[in-house]
C-alpha cells in the first residue's frame, strides 16, 4: 500500500532555541528514552525506506516570535527548504508565527513563490488563539496561493501554553474560510471529541493521527474508537490522513510499526457488536495516501 506521512519533524540543534532544546531533554526524561537532539533529513530518508513511506512532509515550527533563535526567519524557512530540495518525495512546510504581522505575510509569501515550501504549519501554543481576527489576512493569503494550514492542536511539550491548543479556537476560521483547506494534528488528542466536532461541521477540516502510537502501543482501543467516531461522524475515510510526528514516537513505537498498525487496522468484534461500521480496505488507502495526495499534493482523488 502506498504511504505519505504527513507528519514529520527535521531539525538540528543548531537551528532551534535552547529552551527547546532543553523541552526536548524533559520529554524524553519523562518517558525514560533518549533526547532526541538533532534529526536529520537522512534519519527520515531511512525510516521512510524501512517503512514503505514513500512520501513525507516536514513541518518547521516558528518559535523565533517570543524566543531568541539561532537563525533568522528567513534563514530558517531557507534551511528546511534546501535540505528537501531536490528531493521529489519530501516537501516541507514554512513554520510561521502570524503574530510577525506584515513581515510574516511576506515570508509567507516568499516561502511558497520563491522557495517551494507547499503549505504553512501553525503552532499556537507558541502563544496565540488562531480565530484572532487580525490573522484573518494570512487566511485570505493561503487560499490566493491555494496551500493548505496545518494546525497543532493538544498535547504540548514544556513551556508552550496548551489552552492555545484547543480545537473550538479553530471553528470560527474553518466556518469564515471555507475554501481554506485547514489539518488538524494529532486529532487534537486528548481533545479528539472536539476536534471531530469541529471537523464535522466544516467540511475544510482534516485530522492528521500523528502521535497516536501512544496508545496504538499501549491500548489499541483507543485508536479503534477514535476511528470508529470519525467514521460515524463521516470525517473518516476523506478527511483523515497518516502522520507519525517523527521522529518523536520512534521511542514507544517505530515508524515501520506504525504503519503497519494502520494498514492493518480493523475495529474489534466488540466495537462492531456496538454498532460501529467495520473499516474497508478501500478506506485505509484513502488515509494512508489519497486523502494527503489530494488535500496537500494537489493531486485529484
Ligand atoms: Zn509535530
Amino acid at each position: 500500500m502506498k504511504v505519505i506521512d504527513v507528519h514529520t519533524h527535521t531539525w538540528s540543534r543548531e537551528i532551534i532555541s535552547h529552551k527547546d532544546l532543553e523541552a526536548r531533554r524533559i520529554a524524553a526524561e519523562r518517558v525514560g528514552a533518549d533526547p532526541v537532539l538533532d534529526s536529520t533529513i537522512d534519519a527520515l530518508r531511512k525510516a521512510m525506506l524501512t517503512s514503505g513511506v514513500e512520501r513525507a512532509v516536514v513541518l518547521p515550527i516558528d518559535s523565533g516570535f517570543h524566543q531568541e533563535m539561532p537563525l533568522t526567519l528567513s534563514e530558517k524557512t531557507d534551511w528546511h527548504a534546501n535540505e528537501v530540495a531536490g528531493d521529489k518525495n519530501i516537501i516541507t512546510f514554512v513554520g510561521l508565527d502570524p503574530r510577525r504581522g506584515e513581515e510574516g505575510l511576506r515570508e509567507l509569501e516568499r516561502a511558497i513563490k520563491d522557495k517551494g515550501c507547499r503549505g504553512w504549519k501553525m503552532y499556537p501554543p507558541n502563544g496565540f488563539y488562531p480565530d484572532s481576527e487580525e490573522f484573518d489576512p494570512y487566511y485570505r493569503l493561503c487560499i490566493d496561493l491555494d496551500i493548505p494550514v496545518l494546525i497543532h492542536q493538544g498535547f504540548t511539550p514544556r513551556f508552550k501554553h496548551v489552552k492555545y491548543a484547543r480545537p473550538v479556537y479553530v471553528d470560527r476560521v474553518a466556518s469564515d474560510f471555507p475554501d481554506l483547506r485547514i489539518i488538524l494534528a494529532h486529532v487534537g488528542v486528548p481533545w479528539q471529541d472536539e476536534v471531530l466536532m469541529v471537523a464535522s461541521k466544516n467540511p475544510n477540516v482534516s485530522v492528521d493521527v500523528s502521535g497516536w502510537q501512544v496508545f496504538a502501543s499501549t491500548v489499541p482501543m483507543k485508536v479503534y474508537q477514535m476511528i470508529g467516531d470519525a467514521k460515524i461522524l463521516r470525517i473518516f475515510p476523506k478527511r483523515v490522513l497518516f502522520g507519525s510526528d517523527f521522529p518523536l514516537f520512534e521511542y514507544t513505537m517505530s515508524l515501520k510499526k506504525w504503519v503497519d498498525f494502520f494498514t492493518g487496522l480493523q475495529l474489534p468484534t466488540e466495537l462492531v457488536d456496538q454498532g460501529y461500521n467495520q473499516i474497508r480496505q478501500d478506506e485505509i488507502e484513502r488515509v494512508m495516501w489519497k486523502n494527503a495526495a489530494h488535500i496537500i499534493f494537489g493531486e485529484s482523488s
